[in-house]
C-alpha cells in the first residue's frame, strides 16, 4: 500500500547509506550502516523531481556530504 520507495548506495568510507522516500521523492528517513554494524540516522535530502533526482547524505560514520544520483522507477 505504501508508495515509498527505499534507496541505497555507498559511502566512500564504506558504510551503506540508505533512504527511504516518499511518492514525491523526499525523503522521509535515512540512515547509514557499516557492514555488520548498528544503523545510525542520516541526514538526508532530496533534490530535483522526476525521473531523474539526487540525494544526498552526510555521512554520520566519516563526516562526507555523499551525493548520488538516481533514476525513479516509473
Ligand atoms: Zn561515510
Amino acid at each position: 500500500m505504501s508508495a515509498a520507495q527505499r534507496i541505497q548506495s555507498v559511502c566512500e568510507c564504506q558504510a551503506l547509506l540508505e533512504a527511504e522516500l516518499d511518492e514525491q521523492g523526499l525523503v522521509l528517513h535515512g540512515w547509514a550502516r557499516r557492514p555488520g554494524g548498528a544503523k545510525e540516522r542520516a541526514p538526508a535530502n532530496s533534490v530535483g523531481h522526476g525521473e531523474r533526482f539526487d540525494v544526498a547524505w552526510q555521512c554520520p560514520l566519516c563526516g562526507r556530504n555523499t551525493l548520488r544520483s538516481f533514476h525513479s522507477a516509473k
